[in-house]
Order: C-alpha cells, then structure tokens, then sequence
C-alpha cells in the first residue's frame, strides 16, 4: 500500500531531507586521496547527530544480513551499493557513491550521490553524468496522474541510449513514515504501468547504473553489492514529494 502523506508529514520528511543533502555535501568536501570511508563515516555521523537526528542505515537489517555498521553507504568503482565504510583508503580516479538516510521527528530522509576522487577518467566520468541526468529525467516523470512505470522507463531509455546498463536487482522506494515503502520504483520498465502517482506520495528515486553489464552480486560481507563484471558503477538519488501534481525534491539543501 502506497503512504499518502499530509502536508505536515512532508515538512518532517523535507527536513530529514535536508539534514541528508547537507551531509552528502560535507562528505563530498571532504572526499580525496588518502581519506578513509570510515573517516567520512565519522563526519557524516557526527553531524547528523549534531542536527539532532538519527542516522538511519546504522543497525539496519534485511534479508537476514548482519546489521549495517555504518552510518553512510560508502561504494568504491564497482561497488554498486550498500558499501560498508573501513580503514580502506581512496585513490586519484576512483568514484565513490555515498546514500545517507537521516530520521528525525519519526520521518525519514533519503538520498545518494557518486563523488570523483580527484581527476576521472572519459569513461567514468560520462557514467556519473549519465546516471545523474537519469535521475532527474525520472523526477520530471513523477507527476500526479502519471505511473510509477513513466519514471522507470525514462530512466532506463537514456540510461541504455548512452550505451550503459541498469542494475535490475535493485530500485528506488516509497520513503518517509518509514525508510522503505511501497511502491518499488524500478530503473526499468514500460511506459502506463504500474501503480497511479498522487499528490501527497513520497518517493526515492535511485538510478544505480553500470558502466559494463547489467549483473551484480553480493560480497561476502553480507552487504557490498559488486558488478559481476568488475567494472565501475555509479548511483544517485533525491527523496521527492508531489505536491500540487508536480515533484518537489525535498533532498536539497
Ligand atoms: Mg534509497
């Protein structure tokens, strides 16, 4: 069931939001060679909690995984996501995607951004372009009247147009009274299914796309999900609110 939210639950929402565009900016400051993920971790955390709110990753568990012992996802070039930050160090011309959910006030924040550590390559950077433009091209789709299918498709066709591929296994959410709601927001999809889109929904909409292949796997810690083919993969995300039948994205600071 998709959680219709009132205009106050989407003011607690905007400002879980916020709080998470805020730190997302603060790791990206701080993102170059020789840092740790578990250094990031640290930043991200302590000023989550200076904002008086709650890193919401922290502890999570699913599908009967350990849980999550970081407040950031921290997934280095062919992490996909779900990267657990450690003492390991980030190198020139590495991307780092880092997602950050925030709860404060019972209401969830959520959102992700990959991060170039120093100079990029062609390839790589085109794959982060690529996968921010998606983004924001599912965004303009998620108007009220429109299907969740609308924002999939868009994704997916200038995803594959610019010669990449989409991660399958994973996709965006419902967000807000809790981390995870319905509906499931694939990166792929037809255009007209899929469940109507109304004022007052809440969505994290989240392109994870890979540089070669589409297949991934999990790591033997239980969480990293990697390419199969070993290549690079990025990931951005915005919580967003439709309001007045338009998209808002809540996750900007
Ligand atoms: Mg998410």
């Amino acid at each position: 069931m998709i959680l219709v939210k009132t205009k106050k639950e989407i003011d607690f929402i905007r400002e879980s939001a916020k709080i998470v565009a805020e730190t997302l900016q603060l790791v990206k400051k701080n993102v170059k060679p020789g840092v740790s993920t578990l250094e990031l971790d640290k930043i991200a955390e302590d000023y989550i909690r200076s904002n008086d709110a709650v890193p919401a990753f922290k502890g999570y568990s699913q599908g009967g995984a350990p849980a999550f012992p970081g407040s950031i996802c921290s997934s280095i070039d062919d992490e996909v996501v779900h990267g657990i930050p450690g003492e390991k160090q980030l190198f020139e011309g590495q991307i780092i995607s880092v997602d950050i959910g925030v709860l404060k006030n019972k209401y969830y924040g959520d959102a992700a951004i990959t991060i170039a550590v120093g100079e990029l390559s062609d390839e790589k950077r085109k794959l982060m372009e690529v996968t921010e433009k998606s983004l924001y091209l599912g965004i303009e789709q998620a108007t009220a009247g429109n299907r969740i299918g609308d924002i999939s498709n868009v994704i997916q066709q200038y995803v594959e147009s610019n010669g990449f591929s989409i991660v399958k296994a994973l996709c965006g959410h419902g967000v807000g009274r809790f981390l995870h709601e319905d509906p499931q927001i694939s990166n792929f999809g037809r255009k007209g299914t899929g469940p109507e889109i109304k004022n007052g929904m809440t969505f994290a909409i989240e392109p994870m796309v890979n540089l070669g292949r589409h297949q991934v796997q999990v790591a033997p810690d239980e969480w990293t999900v990697i390419t199969a083919d070993g290549k690079p993969s990025a990931h951005f995300e915005h919580t967003i609110a439709v309001i007045d039948g338009k998209p808002e994205i809540l996750s900007i600071c």
